[in-house]
């Protein structure tokens, strides 16, 4: 992690508290999720995707310990973008 990083979030606090609700649906992992339950996450991911303002960070994960691959993600609403 870069400490140097200018680390302010300019989402309005609408966006910061759905974020927060993400975080908090997110507990329950997505196999014990009723299709209700799924459905609001989904909503809750494109309002995200149309109001956060994302801050995109590249980063790699490991799927082996030879290879990894590229991800992209918002530092702030953690949605992922194709890299
Ligand atoms: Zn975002």
């Amino acid at each position: 992690m870069d400490n140097q990083q200018i680390n302010y979030n300019y989402n309005c606090d609408e966006v910061k508290h759905v974020i927060f609700v993400k975080e908090i649906m997110e507990r329950i992992p997505v196999d014990d999720q009723s299709m209700e339950y799924k459905q609001i996450v989904q909503l809750i991911e494109e309002y995200l995707s149309l109001k956060c303002q994302h801050s995109l960070v590249l980063d790699t994960i490991d799927v082996t310990t030879e290879k990894s691959l590229p991800i992209m993600y918002c530092k702030w609403c953690f949605t992922t973008f194709n890299t």
